[in-house]
């Protein structure tokens, strides 16, 4: 089939090789000039099972929310998985998280990608409470099979040395089988695996929102041509935040908000002060991470456009966490990166993965948080199902049509 992958985030790229390794004919559209510069530009990096949740418990919601924002987060409330729920809602995301490690570690390996990477990862519990509050979830990641190592304070501190004595720890949990790498730098050298492939890669093209008289004729405007009809058997839509407008003609309804992230990346001053692992603060839900030279802080959800300073304040609780478990390890004082991105967020945190109502739209959006850990087996997932074969993991709970 000729199938049309909109979006050229993480998503998109691993779809579209995904789909060309089962021989179809493969074209990605991508308003911007190069792969992986919207959500996928400098995520946390964490890309194992033990990170990955459905939806955050907490966003920060400004000043301005729009009509549909307000319209989600009541929704939200209403289905957001809570309790033992919330625990079932993991365990799905579980299955999908493990393969999906499985599949990038066997790409990494197939196609001789190297990325820069960080074994382990450490959660930091500042308080009884934060411990208390994780339990449950290291229970569910333990019952999974994921190896999840209480760590008491003291040899928290003796493992990472580097850590900051001065501010109050109460325990920790290793986790030695997650990881963290540059999603970007994957995003890169996979897209150079699927160009050989023949996948076809076309940048700073816009696709305006889907017709309902034939949604797989997309139209493609670019800095040079006008509005161009491009017509195709399918379409898989990989454009995260951007997924409403685009689908909306079609009376598809996605119930995804977009939720923003920050992250801060610097020049590691000096790599024995920096972590031996990915650290993640349960506390503030940010994550601490060495991608190659340098060091990048990430996290943050706010919902709302309305108020001006929210982002700034996001990108000051990373400075003040840095500060607190790594003073000194990066070069804040120099050329620090900043960055804001959005994070394609549904009800229930869980993706939506699948065939859309519509013949020929498939759907591979709403991966919030986890959209790196989850990118190769979301997929995979999707080449199954176009190939109608049952994937190896239950789909059912992300069906887009569990809503409707
Ligand atoms: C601060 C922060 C930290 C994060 N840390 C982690 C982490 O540690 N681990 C993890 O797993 N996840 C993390 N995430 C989440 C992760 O970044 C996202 O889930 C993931 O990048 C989503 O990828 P995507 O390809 O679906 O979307 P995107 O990367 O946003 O790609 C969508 C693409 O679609 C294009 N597009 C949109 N509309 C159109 C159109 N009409 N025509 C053409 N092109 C279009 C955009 O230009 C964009 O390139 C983090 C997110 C943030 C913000």
């Amino acid at each position: 089939m000729k199938i049309a992958v909109i979006g050229a985030g993480i998503t998109g790229v691993c779809t579209a090789h995904a789909l060309a390794t089962d021989g179809h004919e493969v074209v990605v559209y991508d308003r911007r000039s190069s792969v992986a510069e919207g959500a996928s530009f400098a995520t946390g990096g964490l890309c194992g099972p033990g990170y990955v949740e459905p939806g955050t418990h907490t966003i920060s919601t400004g000043l301005g929310l729009s009509r549909h924002e307000l319209g989600w987060l009541w929704q939200r409330r209403k289905q957001q998985p809570k309790g033992l729920e919330r625990m079932v809602a993991l365990k799905r995301l579980l299955s999908l998280a493990t393969w999906s490690r499985e599949r990038q570690r066997d790409l990494m390996q197939r196609h001789n990608i190297t990325i820069e990477q960080q074994d382990g990862l450490m959660l930091l519990f500042r308080s009884a409470q934060d411990a208390a509050l994780s339990q449950p979830r290291l229970d569910t990641l333990r019952a999974h099979g994921v190896s999840v190592q209480p760590v008491t304070a003291a040899l928290a501190r003796k493992l990472e040395l580097a850590m900051n004595n001065d501010t109050p720890l109460h325990s920790a949990a290793y986790l030695p089988g997650d990881s963290a790498g540059n999603c970007r730098q994957f995003a890169v050298a996979l897209k150079g695996m699927a160009t050989t492939m023949g996948v076809r890669f076309e940048l700073a093209s816009d696709v305006a929102p889907l017709q309902r008289r034939a949604p797989t004729c997309l139209t493609v405007t670019t800095p040079t041509t006008p509005p161009t009809p491009a017509l195709h058997d399918a379409v898989v839509i990989c454009n995260g935040a951007a997924a409403t407008p685009l689908l909306e003609p079609l009376g598809l309804k996605v119930p995804v908000a977009k939720v923003r992230g920050h992250a801060i990346s610097a020049q590691v001053r000096e790599p024995l002060n920096t972590p031996h692992s990915a650290v993640w603060d349960a506390t503030h839900r940010v994550s601490i991470t060495r991608i190659g030279h340098r060091l990048r802080v990430a996290g943050g959800a706010e919902l709302g456009t309305g108020d001006a300073h929210a982002g700034c304040r996001g990108v000051q609780t990373l400075y003040r966490v840095l500060h607190d478990w790594f003073p000194g390890a990066a070069k804040i004082d120099q050329s620090v990166q900043i960055w804001h991105g959005e994070q394609a967020t549904t009800l229930d945190g869980l993706p939506m993965l699948g065939p859309s109502h519509v013949p020929g739209v498939w759907l591979n959006i709403g991966h919030g948080s986890n959209g790196w850990a989850l990118a190769n087996g979301c997929a995979e997932v999707l080449a199954d199902l176009v190939a109608g074969r049952t994937p190896p993991v239950d789909v059912a709970p992300f069906s887009p049509g569990r809503w409707s």
